[in-house]
């Protein structure tokens, strides 16, 4: 681009394509990678300046690299964030975010319901830094007021929840947060700037799993922060020396993932809407959870702060004794033969889990029935296959629970 216009001039599918793209002097068309863990420098003076930072420029990728660099800016620009750093796994963003910007004695509220991992960061991690976790449910307003103390520094949620379908209000618990000196972090891994910008609706900061959507075909791990420039330089602070920077080959692949996120949001969340529909319809279904059901009690509320509902489904089985248990939903889960057996998600392949053994496996037991992760609920990630031979597949689980 030879004049840079205002990205928020831009939409969002024409950021995801255009913005920051990188050129050399070679002109290549689509984005160049710079495969390299070190920089060059003209003289030993220049080195010095570089190593100082008299002189801006590359010194070495754990500090910045330029394919990680496009990636950044081109999310913080769809995201609407003034600055992104990228990390090598979601995780990564987590516990560094965290890790930046708390200190012993600090307090998080956390929604119960987030990607299960970051339950062990605050329970073994946090804990051991004298950082105590109130966790909350997402929907329930009261109980993250209640939760607030003198000490609280976060408020932490993932909306739409997994498995559930779960909708926190981000607009009012970003109220909350700011009411009582805090800060609001939405991770937006589910949803993606293609559907939900919760910057815009008053959290501070965003994370991501790239691993998932922005990728889009289940190749790379990568995670990313995007917020103020205040914050990010922080974190940006952390992550050069603690190490857990994204690789650029990955970041090369989230480029090229990001330039069809748009589309593939929209067809991901058009055929999991048809199927969860269907779904509802059948014999052995208990319950279809998804925020674009009109049996949802929050859909308005969806609505209101996504484009889309998104591809996560979650249904309760009961088989044709009236059993709802871990053997009626494991039939379910192997008599299927196009969905893939797997815990991942945001992949063009449509996925299927059963939360309570693998995802939430070491979840307590008391815990799991808090959050609603049942034996006899399943998880489907829905891809982008044609929607019809999804149907008759699921068909196949339908008839392992004893229906025809
Ligand atoms: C997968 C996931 C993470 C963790 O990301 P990794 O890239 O696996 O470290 C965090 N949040 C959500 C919502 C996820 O789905």
């Amino acid at each position: 681009m030879s004049d840079t216009p205002d990205p928020r001039d831009l939409h969002t599918d024409t950021l995801a394509i255009r913005w920051a793209q990188l050129r050399t002097d070679e002109m290549s068309h689509s984005d160049p990678i710079f495969l390299t863990s070190s920089f060059v420098y003209d003289s030993a003076a220049q080195a010095a300046a570089r190593f100082s930072g008299e002189e801006p420029g590359n010194v070495y990728s754990r500090f910045t690299n330029p394919t990680v660099r496009s990636f950044e800016q081109r999310l913080a620009a769809m995201e609407g964030g003034e600055s992104c750093v990228a990390l090598a796994s979601g995780m990564a963003a987590i516990s560094s975010t965290f890790f930046t910007l708390l200190a012993p004695g600090d307090h998080v509220i956390s929604s119960r319901s987030v990607f299960g991992t970051t339950n062990v960061i605050y329970d073994r991690y946090l804990k051991k830094f004298n950082i105590d976790t109130t966790l909350v449910d997402l929907n329930d307003l009261d109980q993250w007021r209640a939760a607030i103390r003198p000490e609280t520094k976060l408020l932490y949620l993932e909306t739409p929840s997994n498995p559930l379908s779960e909708v926190g209000d981000i607009e009012a618990l970003a109220k909350l947060a700011h009411d009582n000196g805090a800060l609001l972090i939405v991770d937006n891994c589910f949803c993606t700037p293609a559907l939900q910008k919760p910057l815009e609706l008053g959290a501070d900061l965003v994370i991501h799993s790239a691993t998932k959507y922005l990728d889009g075909q289940g190749r790379c791990l990568g995670g990313a922060v995007v917020g103020p420039e205040e914050i990010l330089k922080e974190i940006h602070g952390f992550v050069r020396s603690a190490g857990p920077c994204m690789s650029p080959f990955n970041a090369w692949v989230f480029l090229k993932g990001l330039e069809t996120l748009g589309l593939r949001m929209k067809a991901h969340s058009e055929n999991a809407l048809q199927l969860a529909q269907w779904l509802e319809q059948q014999p052995g279904i208990a319950r279809v959870h998804y925020a674009g059901l009109d049996s949802h009690p929050q859909k308005a509320l969806a609505e209101r702060q996504q484009k889309a509902f998104g591809a996560v489904i979650a249904i309760e089985v009961e088989d044709s004794d009236g059993r709802r248990d871990r053997q009626a939903a494991w039939r379910f889960i192997d008599a299927t033969r196009l969905l893939s057996i797997t815990a991942n998600l945001g992949d063009v392949k449509s996925t299927v889990t059963h939360p309570a053994t693998t995802t939430h496996g070491r979840v307590a037991e008391e815990e799991k029935q808090r959050s609603g992760i049942s034996e006899n609920l399943i998880r489907i990630a829905v891809g982008l296959e044609d929607v019809g031979d999804l149907k008759n597949d699921l068909g196949l689980g339908i008839k392992a629970l004893g229906f025809e």
